[in-house]
């Protein structure tokens, strides 16, 4: 059976980091499904609609990666598709802690559901998308930390 994994988030935008994430999640996963999620806590800066298409753009040669918008619950969507894993990147403690959280509180909604953590690499670890728009919003270059 293909291994299938979900990995949400708001991708606003979506960073070096993420796609950084993918392409090493694409090492133990058979496939990937990007989830650009609607966060009701969260306004948005980039529109669900500009994300998803550049996301798709960015993997367009990339068959085993999907991307779609979501404004359920990320354990509705995973059961909707029959998904096991969630696949989520950890950048330092707060991270950890926000983490572990999300992960323990989704299990309880849907118990055959793994997240797996990937440690954020090296050189993408101090790149947020909240930073990343705050300097874009100001006009400043954000080229060095968003795929081209
Ligand atoms: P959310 O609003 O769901 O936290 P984000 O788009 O901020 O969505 O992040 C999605 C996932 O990507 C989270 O697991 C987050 O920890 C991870 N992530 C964020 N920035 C990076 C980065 N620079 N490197 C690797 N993973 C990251």
């Amino acid at each position: 059976m293909k291994k299938v994994a979900l990995f949400p988030g708001s991708f606003d935008p979506f960073t070096k980091g993420h796609h950084d994430l993918v392409i090493r999640g694409l090492q133990l996963f058979d496939e990937i499904i990007i989830a650009v999620g609607y966060n009701t806590s969260k306004q948005r800066y980039f529109s669900i609609e500009d994300t998803v298409a550049s996301i798709t753009t960015l993997f367009s040669s990339n068959r085993s990666v999907q991307v779609i918008s979501y404004n359920s619950l990320t354990v509705d969507l995973a059961k909707k598709y029959n998904i096991r894993y969630l696949l989520r990147g950890l950048r330092n403690t707060v991270d950890f802690e926000f983490e572990k959280a999300i992960a323990r509180m989704n299990q309880k909604l849907y118990l055959e559901l793994e997240t797996v953590f990937l440690l954020t690499s090296l050189e993408y670890e101090s790149i947020s998308s909240t930073i990343v728009r705050e300097i874009h919003k100001s006009g400043g270059d954000i080229s060095q930390f968003v795929p081209s």
